[in-house]
């Protein structure tokens, strides 16, 4: 089985940034499993359970869930022994608080965080990005109506589902949301920096990403 030498890993980035897409990318060849916090609290709405009904006005309006929620699914997901080959922390940590809730997580499993890749993508390209964002209803697929449409309109491509923009991709909450990011998440930069984890990606195109990526996670 092929690995990467660095292979427990958290993505930071604004929402659009891309840590999904290379996450997927990257878990189609690696044995690793990709953690998305968003994509667990919306899969607890859809499932219509007490923690989903508890998180979804929060969500729909662009606000973080707390701390304390969002620890808890990740530290369950942690103990699956799906991760020991490696895992991807997408959209966690978001605060400096679930920063160090993290590493006593990972203490306590006796994991390690190898790197914390930062996606740094302008701000123009991101609302460009978000905006034309639509998922799948279905199997939360995501296709870009500008850059990645789907070969027949409003249909998802995988499993034939309807496609729908997410509430919070519209541009009032993806505005309050890169709001957020800036305020709450940009610390963990310096922090994570400090730590001697931080890589910083700037490029946009999906192929230069992963070109970046592999050199940096393999050596
Ligand atoms: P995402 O799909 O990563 O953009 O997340 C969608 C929404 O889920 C966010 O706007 C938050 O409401 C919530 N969320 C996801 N991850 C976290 C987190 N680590 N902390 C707090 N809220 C989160």
């Amino acid at each position: 089985m092929k690995q990467l030498k660095k292979r427990n890993l958290v993505f930071i980035g604004a929402p659009g940034a891309g840590k999904g897409t290379v996450a997927g990318a990257l878990c189609a060849e690696y044995p690793m499993v990709h953690i998305s916090t968003g994509d667990l609290l919306r899969n607890e709405i859809r499932l219509g359970t007490t923690l989903g009904r508890s998180v979804n006005t929060l969500m729909q309006q662009g606000k973080l869930v707390p701390d304390h929620l969002v620890t808890e699914i990740v530290s369950a997901r942690l103990q699956s022994p799906d991760c020991a080959n490696g895992f991807i922390l997408d959209g966690y940590p978001r605060t400096i608080h679930q920063a160090e809730l993290l590493s006593e997580t990972l203490e306590r499993l006796q994991k390690r965080l190898d790197r914390v890749i930062y996606f740094k993508v302008p701000d123009d390209i991101i609302l460009q990005r978000l905006t034309s964002r639509i998922s799948c209803r279905q199997c939360g697929a995501v296709f870009n109506i500008i850059f990645m449409p789907p070969k027949q309109d409003g249909i998802c491509d995988h499993c034939g589902g309807i496609l729908f923009q997410r509430p919070d991709d519209s541009i009032e909450t993806v505005t309050t949301r890169l709001r957020i990011f800036y305020e709450q998440t940009n610390p963990l930069i310096d922090h994570y920096a400090d730590a001697q984890l931080l890589f910083e990606i700037t490029d946009t195109d999906k192929g230069k990403v992963m070109t970046t990526l592999l050199e940096e996670l393999d050596c």
